[in-house]
Order: C-alpha cells, then structure tokens, then sequence
C-alpha cells in the first residue's frame, strides 16, 4: 500500500526502526528536564538548521501543529492585526482563525493561476503587524516561488512581520529561510513523519520583536516558550517521540539540496505526463504557480470518484480534492518519503486505466 495523501502522508520506512529503538532507549519515559532530552533536543535543532539550510541566528520552537502555529502568532506576535494574502482554504483557516483574535484582520484572495502582484495589496497598511503567506497552498496545489516572497518582503511597511506557511514544503523543497521572518511547518507532510509535531523557525527581528512585546498570558505564549528554548527546554512536558523521530530521520535523511533536485524532477515529469496522456488535466493550468509537492488534478465528479476508487482496489491510496475543490479534483502528494517505485506504480495505472 502507498498512500499519496498530501497528509497525514507516506511516513518514511526507517520510521519503524526508529520507533523500536525508542523504544529499546527509554526515550518513551525520558523525563525532559534531564541531560538526556536537553542533549537531544539540542542535537535536533542543529540537524535541522544544517539539513534545511536555517540561518544559524534563527531560533526553532517546537509547537503541536500548523494550526497551533496560526494561534500562537496571533497571540503573541499579533497585538494589532494581521494581513493575509490566499488562494485557498489553508490561507483562508489561518485568516478565519487570526481574524477570530484579533477582528482588524484583513484578507485578500488570489486566483490559482494567478502570481499575486505585490505592488497592488490595498489591505496592508502601517498597523498591520504580521504579513501571512502560505507557500504552498496544499488545497489547491499551487506554490509561492522564491521571487514573489522576495518582492513581498521587500515592500513591507516598517513594522511587519513575514510570516510563512510552509506546512507541506518544508523539508521537501529548499526555502529561502532568509527571506521571511516566521516560517512553519508540521512533521507529517514533506517531514515524512507522524503527526503530533510542528516546526516553527524565527528570525532575529522576530525574536526582538517577542521579547519586546513579551506576551505570557496563553500556555503556549512565544516569550515562555523563547526562554525555555535558551536551553533547549519546553515549557511543558513535550512530543518526546515525535522529537526523537525528527532527530532520527534527519541525521539520515540528505541535505535538502539533495531532496529539492528529486522532488523537483518528479514533479516536472508528473505534470508533463498528466498534461499529455490522461483523462485527467492538472489543476493549475500556470507552470509558475504549480506546486512542487502536491500535484493537483481535475476532471468531473464522477471520473475523480472512480479513478480514487480503482487506485484503492490496487493499493494506491489518492488523495480527495479540498475545500471547495473536493468533488472535481484530486490530489498527488510528491513528499519525499514516497519511493519512486510508488511513483512508477501510480504511473503505470493511469496509463493502462484511464490513458
Ligand atoms: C496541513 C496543513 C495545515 C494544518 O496542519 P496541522 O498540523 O493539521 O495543523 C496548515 N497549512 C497547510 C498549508 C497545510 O498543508
């Protein structure tokens, strides 16, 4: 079975192995104020910055989930209000979610195949604390390119903040972490890991900005969580295994370098097959707003139904449509965890069912 849910997704096949030394090591009982977890957890972080290409002056927090990550930033980072500019449903979550704290929230939507033109963004104005993109909208298939990102923070009024999604790419496709000021993700997209953790990356300025700010009146407040991770320590007793599994699967996993050249490859023969030699025809029809790690597909309710029903029957688990799009499209995660293997099965099905 091969599970092409852009997530919960594929987890790597190590990730068994893994789970068993946990195990055998005691990590499932660590306390974590002892030497052993801290030692970890500072081993973890340095994986990650060397392994995803982070600043070594950005500063990595642990939290639950993306969507802890949309609460947290409104909490702590938000006193005023945020700005968001989407074309889909995740965009539109965290929007609906800052806009239910902080009610002077502004959004503004964007086509799919449309690059969003970052001179031409009426909301953002000089109160607006937090400017909040999604990299890679999972929904509707589609991704920011660096050079967009680039203009956006280029043009910030003084006092925001970048903000950025970056759920189910982080770990797949290279970022340009120096670009933005918070980026986030959680584990079980392009991490190829189980659910329960999410990774949050701040840089300097908003480190200043925390602690400037210094709001410590929710559980999960950035400014607690900032002083505990002085020492590579939380402020409760956090996702242990999860953290093990990340240590793990990064100390074996390539650099991203590595990992963006084949998800990249992938996705470019994906999209050129499916533009050709199917009943179906990707989603987003701009090479440019095309995501590298969910290929999105559409065609009539009924097709989409019966492609993901005869997949199934062979082992081959599509992902549904999203939001809006859930009837007429379908969706093919390209995380990395999936063997190419899978990739030639998936192939092989479509072309011999539905060519
Ligand atoms: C999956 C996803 C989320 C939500 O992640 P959780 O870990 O379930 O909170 C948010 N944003 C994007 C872009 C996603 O793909």
């Amino acid at each position: 079975m091969y599970t092409f849910n852009p997530g919960p997704s594929q987890v790597y096949p190590q990730v068994r192995q893994y789970l068993q030394d946990a195990f055998d090591e005691g990590w499932l009982s660590a306390p974590h104020r002892g030497e052993k977890f801290v030692q970890m957890m500072r081993l973890t972080v340095q994986e990650l910055k060397t392994k995803l290409n982070i600043p070594q002056d950005y500063t990595i927090f642990f939290l639950s989930s993306a969507t802890e990550c949309w609460q947290v930033l409104a909490q702590s980072l938000t006193p005023t209000k945020s700005f968001h500019l989407y074309n889909g449903a995740f965009g539109q979550k965290w929007y609906e979610n800052a806009r239910a704290l902080r009610p002077a929230s502004v959004g503004q939507k964007f086509g799919i195949d449309e690059v969003p033109d970052t001179d031409r963004l009426p909301g953002l104005d000089e109160q607006t604390d937090l400017v909040c993109i999604t990299q890679n909208e999972t929904s509707t298939a589609t991704q920011l390119r660096d050079g967009v990102i680039l203009n956006l923070y280029n043009r910030l009024p003084a006092k925001a903040l970048l903000a950025v999604d970056a759920t189910s790419s982080m770990a797949g496709v290279q970022l340009k972490f120096i670009k933005g000021d918070i980026w986030y993700a959680s584990v079980q997209k392009c991490f190829g890991l189980p659910a329960g953790l999410s990774v949050m990356v701040l840089s300097p300025r908003a480190i200043e900005r925390v602690r400037r700010l210094n709001e410590r009146s929710h559980y999960n407040s950035l400014a607690d969580q900032y002083e505990k991770m002085l020492n590579f320590q939380t402020t409760h007793t956090p996702n242990v295994l999860g953290l093990y599994l990340l240590n793990r699967s990064l100390h074996d996993n390539p650099p991203i370098k590595t990992i963006h050249q084949h998800v990249v490859e992938r996705a470019t023969k994906l999209y050129d097959y499916f533009d050709q030699a199917t009943q179906l025809r990707p989603l987003v029809s701009n090479p440019e707003t095309r995501s590298y790690t969910v290929i999105g597909l559409q065609a009539a309710p009924a097709l989409i139904e019966e492609v993901r029903r005869r997949a199934l029957a062979q082992d081959l688990f599509i992902g549904s449509g999203y939001g809006e799009l859930k009837a007429t499209s379908l969706r093919i995660a390209n995380f990395p965890a999936i063997p190419d293997a899978a990739f030639e099965q998936l192939v092989q099905f479509f072309a011999k069912e539905f060519s």
